[in-house]
């Protein structure tokens, strides 16, 4: 159990179309007439991931760019994150107009994901999002060079739809121009005039900083370039800011060159495409990625990260959940997801606050009342493990079934482009 969330031993959960009617012990329960009953003895029930910092059709084997936003691509991704259980992914930019008809037409059917996002999101002309190294186009990121014409890509952006307004403050190291405050605390009030959340991608303390005292909701990446100081832990409780460490985000520039033992495993293989897999088994590949100094720096961000996290976990901080998955090859969907609940522990986190980060507090830091528990009138997104998660976090891992608004979810009987089946693919 957590929190008293997640149902396990001999608990049953009453359907009632795609809602949750009823929670708790077997033989308990009245069964509305036409009600399902869940009866997962001996498993555990915990609600569907909410990946609230993601990306759709950014990315297509090892390269990224603007043509793989397509509807092809992107309901692909989609299955493959409902598949890990992920039920809810959140599209924080880059997202060219085509976003908001998939958004319309995707959400709410049992078949895929529900897609929310940020439509383009608003970046630095000439800076980040860096257009060159990405392959990004002009209709993914709106690159104001004066307020007023932030204020007006913000409408525009509430007009169409968007769930939230997107921001990028990032110099990457002091390499590139970066928006002026007087652009993004423009944006950040006409975001508020919407009645839009700002979420923004930051790297560096100071950058963070401005950006709370700027008004911004929710940071969506961690502080990397040193640790948070009291003063900018108060103002993040002060505010309510929200803060998405996204820790997988920079060790994956690192971790899939070390190999690690569980890459052979068809949890993780089911995920990677195969050009990616041929990149991950290149030998030469691995050396040349450890030996380079981008390993090295990636690290220290890890380390940051992660004692970041846990000064601003321990100190009250609301913490959201997501790994920047879908953004970059190497960001990989499904698994992703897994992976920070484990590394979120490794900042001190206990396994059912890991859960309820990327559950019912990532439904609220998105807005949405109506999933992230397994509770009644909540949708019945749901993920049944075959053990307990609270007591090892890696037993999210161990996916018997997803339920998807009341409706069991086939596991991907066609294999995905690469995916290799196990042997027993009911232990996926
Ligand atoms: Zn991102």
């Amino acid at each position: 159990m957590f929190d008293g969330e997640a149902v396990s031993g001999p608990m049953t959960v009453v359907l009632e179309d795609e809602r949750i009617h009823a929670v708790g012990p077997r033989g308990s329960l009245q069964v509305p007439a036409g009600a399902r009953v869940l009866d997962y003895s001996g498993k555990t029930i915990i609600p569907g991931l909410i990946a609230a910092h993601s990306h759709v059709g950014n990315v297509s084997g090892v390269e990224t760019g603007r043509r793989f936003y397509t509807r092809e691509n992107i309901t692909r991704q989609l299955a493959r994150y409902l598949d890990y259980g992920v039920t809810t992914v959140n599209s924080l930019g880059l997202n060219p107009p085509l976003f908001y008809t998939l958004r319309r037409e995707l959400n709410g059917h049992a078949a895929g994901t529900d897609l929310f996002g940020a439509g383009p999101g608003i970046g630095a002309p000439l800076g980040t999002p860096p257009a060159g190294r990405m392959g990004l186009e002009d209709d993914q990121v709106a690159r104001p060079e004066t307020a007023e014409v932030a204020r007006a890509l913000v409408r525009d952006m509430a007009g169409h739809g968007v769930d939230m307004v997107k921001l990028w403050v990032d110099s990457l190291g002091g390499t590139l121009p970066t928006l002026s405050p007087e652009i993004y605390r423009a944006a950040i009030d006409e975001a508020h005039r919407q009645g839009l959340r700002v979420f923004a991608h930051i790297h560096d303390l100071d950058d963070a900083k401005a950006l709370v005292e700027a008004g911004a909701d929710v940071l969506g990446h961690g502080v990397r370039d040193q640790p948070v100081d009291d003063a900018s832990v108060q103002a993040m409780k002060a505010r309510g800011v929200w803060y998405i460490a996204t820790i997988n985000l920079d060790e994956a520039n690192y971790l899939y060159a070390e190999h690690p033992s569980w890459m052979d495993e068809p949890f993780f293989r089911a995920a990677v495409d195969p050009a990616l897999q041929r990149r991950f088994d290149d030998s030469e590949w691995r050396r040349e990625t450890l030996a380079g100094p981008g390993a090295e720096n990636a690290r220290k961000a890890v380390r940051l990260n992660l004692e970041n996290l846990r000064t601003l976990h321990q100190a009250g901080v609301r913490i959201g959940f997501g790994t920047d998955s879908g953004a970059m090859p190497q960001r990989i969907p499904g698994f992703a997801e897994h992976r920070e609940l484990e590394l979120m522990t490794q900042a001190g986190l206990t396994p059912a606050q890991a859960l309820r980060a990327a559950t019912r507090d990532s439904a609220e830091l998105l807005g949405l009342k109506d999933r992230g528990a397994v509770a009644p009138g909540m949708l019945a997104d749901l993920v049944v493990l075959d053990a307990d998660p609270t007591q090892d976090i890696r037993n999210t891992r161990g996916i018997h079934a997803v339920w998807r608004r009341g409706v069991q979810v086939p596991r991907l009987a066609e294999p995905l482009p690469g995916r290799i089946r196990s042997r027993d693919s009911s232990r996926r």
